[in-house]
């Protein structure tokens, strides 16, 4: 039923649309996770699912809060659902057999968020997995998640450096969780197990070479370039245009 919105679960959106969130469904099967993104005892739900073979299903209208991020943290903001846009993508995840994306499935999740950008102001850095806004439960989309070539496509950042590789870097604990705070992520849990975990969440979508948990070179250079590329101001803050 193209057209057609097929999930009861939303409420009324309190607060503009400025943020992106991509997800895996992490079910056995297409059928299995809109069955359950459908099903009011569930009290779960996406914008959209997107399928391996690209086809997409519209499951909540935009301007409508679906259920997707649950407790979720970003840029110093909880309940990332108010203003968020929830896009599940169709993969079995890490609990049934993570595998890569099809082509076909990423040309859609292109197609899909270039329409999303245009109709709403989110800024790249807004553009997240939902590993990023609930480290502590959620892994995905995933290390497979071609974040890279999505920024290529204009859609969210990637800080574009060799990645050098697993060695110790010198940077201290408090460094990297600035680091990671300035980022967006939240950095309230102090403990060393705390940190290792918003890693994590980073290198599944900046660092996906080494997903180590620690704070080696090549996670460090990816910090340092993607704050790089949040603090450049735009051209015309910069008064250039
Ligand atoms: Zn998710």
């Amino acid at each position: 039923m193209p057209g057609a919105f097929l999930s009861p679960n939303y409420d009324a959106r309190p607060a503009p649309v400025d943020t992106l969130i991509l997800h895996y469904t992490g079910m056995q099967s297409a059928q299995a996770a809109i069955d359950r993104l459908c099903d009011p005892a569930a009290k779960v739900s996406s914008h959209y699912v997107v399928d391996e073979d690209g086809t997409v299903h519209s499951l909540v209208p935009e301007n409508l809060r679906a259920w997707h991020a649950g407790i979720s943290f970003w840029r110093g903001r909880r309940t990332l659902n108010d203003v968020s846009i929830g896009l599940e993508i169709v993969n079995p995840g890490h609990a049934w057999g993570y595998r890569p994306f099809p082509a076909a499935q990423i040309d859609a999740v292109t197609t899909l968020c270039h329409a999303i950008l245009a109709r709403h102001d989110i800024p790249a850095r807004n553009i997240v997995a939902h590993s990023d806004v609930a480290p502590d439960r959620k892994q995905d989309p995933g290390e497979l998640f071609p974040w890279q070539a999505l920024a290529a496509a204009g859609i969210g950042l990637w800080p574009a450096v060799p990645d050098a590789g697993t060695g110790d870097s010198d940077w201290t604990a408090f460094a990297v969780r600035s680091a990671l705070e300035t980022i967006g992520y939240d950095v309230s849990d102090a403990s060393e197990a705390g940190l290792a975990t918003l890693l994590l969440a980073f290198q599944r979508h900046w660092r996906p070479e080494g997903i180590t948990g620690r704070a080696d070179f090549g996670t460090v250079g990816r910090l340092e370039a993607l704050l790089r590329l949040i603090d450049e101001p735009k051209a015309d803050e910069a008064g250039l245009v």
